[in-house]
């Protein structure tokens, strides 16, 4: 039986069919979308991502068979549509970012948020470390995001965001995860970079030859009950997975991994997460939203199975 009173394709693309409100008042989670793309290094595109993982989470029945919860029935689900972001203006957009995140999070209202680039989750650390201070990261990605400098003397852009969060004490590096890295990259000295900064750095290698339990207990053991943030790069997932998107890196996780991993985080105490870097243009038969949806969907339950009564 549908829970819907219409076609899953009936009316306005709101996430799940959630309801569209600026008004977080007595919500549990807001879904938040930032169609920005202004500092990618390669192909843009991801300012197409909301509106695409919109279109492709219609067919999200409610029911999570896995982790066993209905999370748009558990939780007050509301869309709050999208930030006014200023595509020539990085700063101005971050302070967007920013400001609307932490009035949401005011009203006691979680926030999954739909990127837009990877330099999104440094204003939404921000506002998520004021609230609960330094946070456990769990950072999935193909890229460590920790280069000092992506173009000379600017500090901001979508692969530095996690050495600025860290300067500005918004992780807890003891419970600091990245997780699917690989690639080739600029130097060694990436990796030794992101690992000196205080990153436990899992690559693709050691995940697929420990699995995904090994690498689900590492999680679970380093993150504990510390306020949790998880922030998901797509390109995690290896491109024939999901296509859409702007750095893609071949010999990633395939989808049913990464739903395994996320689904591994229940229990812990996650107040927050992103999905960045899905670039709709660049993807096929809709598959890298379809994923991007579903694992949306994914931490909606882990903060439904979260929520006390
Ligand atoms: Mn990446
Ligand atoms: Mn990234």
């Amino acid at each position: 039986m549908s829970s819907f009173s219409f076609q899953p394709y009936q009316g306005i693309a709101t996430f799940g069919h959630q309801p569209h409100t600026r008004d977080a008042t007595g919500a549990d989670v807001a879904i938040l979308g930032v169609p920005y793309d202004g500092s990618v290094s390669y192909r843009s595109g991801t300012r197409f991502g909301p509106r695409g993982i919109r279109e492709q989470s219609l067919l999200l029945w409610g029911y999570n068979n896995a982790l066993q919860v209905a999370p748009f029935e558990k939780l007050k689900v509301i869309d709050y549509g999208d930030v006014d972001v200023v595509p020539v203006d990085i700063m101005a957009t971050h302070a967007a970012i920013e400001t609307e995140a932490s009035q949401i999070l005011k009203q006691n209202c979680r926030l999954v948020t739909l990127g837009g680039e990877h330099s999104i989750s440094l204003p939404l650390l921000r506002a998520h470390a004021k609230k609960h201070g330094p946070l456990a990261v769990i950072h999935f990605d193909a890229h460590p995001d920790t280069w000092d400098e992506e173009y000379k003397s600017h500090r901001y852009s979508h692969g530095t965001p996690f050495r600025r969060a860290i300067e500005e004490g918004l992780i807890d590096t003891n419970a600091y995860l990245q997780i699917g890295i690989r690639g080739p990259t600029a130097g060694p000295q990436d990796y030794l970079d992101a690992k000196q900064l205080g990153a436990r750095l899992i690559t693709i290698d050691e995940a697929l030859n420990s699995g995904a339990q090994t690498v689900v207990n590492e999680i679970r053991q380093r993150v504990g009950t510390r306020a949790a943030y998880i922030t998901l790069d797509i390109d995690s997932v290896d491109p024939a997975f999901a296509p859409g998107t702007g750095t893609p890196e071949v010999g990633g996780f395939t989808s049913h991994q990464m739903l395994q991993l996320v689904r591994g985080l229940r229990g812990l105490n996650i107040v927050g997460g992103d999905i960045v870097e899905v670039s709709p243009p660049f993807d096929a038969a809709q598959i890298t939203s379809i994923l991007a949806a579903n694992l949306a969907f994914e931490f909606l339950s882990l903060m439904a199975l979260g929520k006390q009564s």
